[in-house]
């Protein structure tokens, strides 16, 4: 079983490429599990089919966990991706980490955490404790950093890497970097600053994925580009980015970077 973590920036486009990813895997015959780790609770809805499935703290905060099955927590979605959403506090109380932290305790009860693959799809704006944990606790062995070519995303992916090296020192944690995704936002110099930014924490540029009006029909149709237009050139991107993250072998320790370094090579590709 090979378990990933896909993180970053709120925003920047993970869960569209978490869904298209399980949704591409599971075309190549694989048992695939998505767990959305964030509170948004929205990672599995283009696989859903647009519904908003029960997320595992609404129903401990319903039942209690002990009243909790598999089948009220997992869902099958496209090509029998099996969805799960772990959810949030009620807003303005309560840790939005400690949602994670329940619903791997309770998928382990369960015995859910299993298939070929688990994609995990995390919000990387804050990695405290809780949104930490699918590295921390040696859930996610290899992690992929989604950014595009903006700053705050650029600063989010390095806060990530930053985690991801200090966690690869402790016994329990198994974690390394997979590598970047470039989820485009069609700036200037995008992909060649992606691409050194990836390069400059002993990582690399895995998949670019150009910004796609076919994302936006498909999620008016409720599902993900994979099953509306799989004959699209964005659909390819997803199989192509589906083939190299099953079959990555150049996984690694970052090395982070200061600040004012990404701000300082960033320049030399925006101003071309
Ligand atoms: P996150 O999970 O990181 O918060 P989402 O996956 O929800 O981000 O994406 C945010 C928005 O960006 C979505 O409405 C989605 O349609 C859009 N989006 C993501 N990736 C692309 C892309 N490659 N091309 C066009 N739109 C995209
Ligand atoms: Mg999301």
């Amino acid at each position: 079983m090979k378990q990933i973590a896909l993180y970053g920036k709120g925003g920047i486009g993970k869960s569209t490429t978490a869904a298209n990813l399980s949704a591409a895997l599971a075309g190549e015959g694989l048992d695939i599990l998505q767990i959305g780790c964030d509170p948004k609770h929205d990672s599995t809805r283009m696989l859903m089919h647009g519904t908003w499935i029960p997320t595992v703290l609404d129903l401990i905060r319903e039942r209690g966990e002990e009243e909790i099955t598999v089948d009220d927590v997992v869902y099958q979605g496209f090509r029998g991706v099996r969805c799960v959403e772990a959810g949030g506090p009620e807003p303005g109380i309560g840790c939005a980490g400690r949602g994670i932290i329940a619903t791997f305790q309770l998928l382990e009860r369960l015995n859910a955490l299993k298939g070929d693959v688990i994609v995990y799809d995390v919000l990387g704006d804050v990695v405290c404790g809780g949104f930490a944990m699918p590295m921390r606790e040696g859930y996610a062995q290899e992690i992929y950093l989604v950014t595009s070519g903006e700053l705050m995303s650029i600063y989010a992916a390095n806060n990530i890497a930053k985690a991801i090296a200090r966690l690869s020192r402790r016994a329990r944690s198994r974690c390394t970097l997979g590598g970047v995704i470039c989820n485009a936002k069609n700036i200037r110099g995008e992909r060649d600053l992606v691409a050194e930014f990836a390069r400059r924490i002993n990582s690399r540029l895995i998949a670019y994925i150009p910004r796609s009006h076919e994302v936006q029909v498909a999620e008016l149709h409720r599902q993900t580009v994979v099953e509306y237009a799989p004959e699209s050139d964005q659909a390819a991107v997803y199989l192509e980015l589906g083939r190299a993250i099953y079959g990555n072998r150049e996984t690694g320790i970052p090395t982070p970077l200061e600040m004012d370094e990404i701000e300082t090579f960033a320049l030399e590709f925006i101003q071309v």
